[in-house]
């Protein structure tokens, strides 16, 4: 039988951590600050964006939101990073993914100062990542090995599979794992026999933004699985199949059209894994927890000063 993992919970302990690394900063003359560019309608990042300069302001951090028009170019965002780069009361950067598609994405994230990447997807980040000496890394990665570490989930000598390739999450968390000695297989959309491959897995990272794909066929007894996952499903009769009668699932539905389903089918793979993150509630909290935890580390490393709270083990630095 499983246990859920309660990511909330998680996201707050790690958040209060922040909340005491802040006012330290702020007793020394250093305030994290923040900025946030959000380029278009796209719904979605507003919620998150809206959400991300919420917690800071929760936090005692700065944060700025600028808005720009869908019809941006690439070289107008250009300008607007370049003067962010320069201003001392910012510490942070981060630019919302997904750009229009008239923007090169690409030039956007590497016109970002290293130092100020604080969602770690920076050329500059991603190689340290790999070199093993990151100081920012990339949020939701970051976020699941706080799930391992702070749930005492052991990673050393372990087989560990990460269904999914992306830049944002698949690679860095294969990464993340490797430097805590497990054996790591990445999976994707041309591996063969993908649930024979899954089966091997003591930790099982599923990123592929298929909903409720990975049933227990794919899971070792025992396994510890993370979803990360966050799909909108808007079929009545698809929530039923999943969830049965669940008031909350069909609560949401009445209210919202769709509940956020993960990448892992919840009431089959429950009963056979030893963890599991629910959805929602799981990763995405932790994400911009260790967003929070980013501009603090940010911030400190500008201001040359140490950042001694955060991470109780060393971590992070
Ligand atoms: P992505 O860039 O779309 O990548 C998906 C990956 O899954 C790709 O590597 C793809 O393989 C693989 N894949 C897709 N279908 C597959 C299949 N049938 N068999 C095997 N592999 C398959 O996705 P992402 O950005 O990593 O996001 C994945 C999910 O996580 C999405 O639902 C997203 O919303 C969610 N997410 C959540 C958070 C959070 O904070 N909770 C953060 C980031 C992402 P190929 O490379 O071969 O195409």
């Amino acid at each position: 039988m499983g246990q859920w993992i309660d990511g909330t919970a998680l996201a707050q302990r790690i958040e209060s951590e922040v909340a005491e690394e802040v006012l330290r900063l702020l007793e020394s003359g250093v305030r994290p600050g923040l900025a946030v560019v959000l380029v278009g309608e796209n719904p979605a990042s507003h919620i998150y964006v809206r959400s991300k300069v919420k917690r800071c302001q929760i936090l005692g951090m700065h944060s700025e939101k600028i808005e720009l028009t869908a019809s941006t170019t690439t070289e107008r965002i250009l300008k607007v990073v370049a003067e962010l780069n320069v201003r001392s009361e910012i510490h942070g950067i981060l630019v919302q993914l997904p750009l229009p598609g008239q923007v090169d994405s690409r030039r956007i994230l590497e016109a970002i100062t290293p130092e100020k990447d604080v969602d770690g997807l920076h050329p500059t980040n991603i190689g340290r990542l790999v070199a093993g000496s990151a100081v920012l890394k990339a949020c939701t990665p970051a976020g699941i090995m706080e799930i391992f570490r702070r749930y005492e989930i052991p990673l050393r000598g372990r087989r560990a599979v990460v269904i999914g390739r992306s830049d944002i999450v698949g690679k860095p968390i294969s990464l993340m794992l490797l430097h805590q000695d497990a054996t790591v297989t990445i999976c994707h959309s041309k591996t063969p026999d993908l649930p024979g491959m899954a089966r091997e897995a003591d930790i099982l990272v599923v990123a592929m933004g298929k909903p409720a794909f990975v049933d227990d066929t794919f899971i070792k007894p025992g396994a510890a699985v993370i979803d990360v996952g966050t799909n909108r499903v808007d079929s009545l009769e698809r929530i039923r199949a999943l969830f049965g009668e669940d008031p909350q699932r069909l609560a949401d539905h009445a209210k919202k059209g769709y509940t956020l389903v993960g990448d892992v089918h919840p009431t089959k793979v429950f009963p056979k894994c030893s963890y599991i993150t629910p959805v929602p509630g799981g990763v995405g909290p932790l994400t911009i927890a260790m967003l929070m935890m980013n501009t603090v580390i940010a911030a400190a490393a500008l201001s040359d000063k140490p950042v001694l709270a955060l991470g109780g083990g060393g971590v992070y630095l």
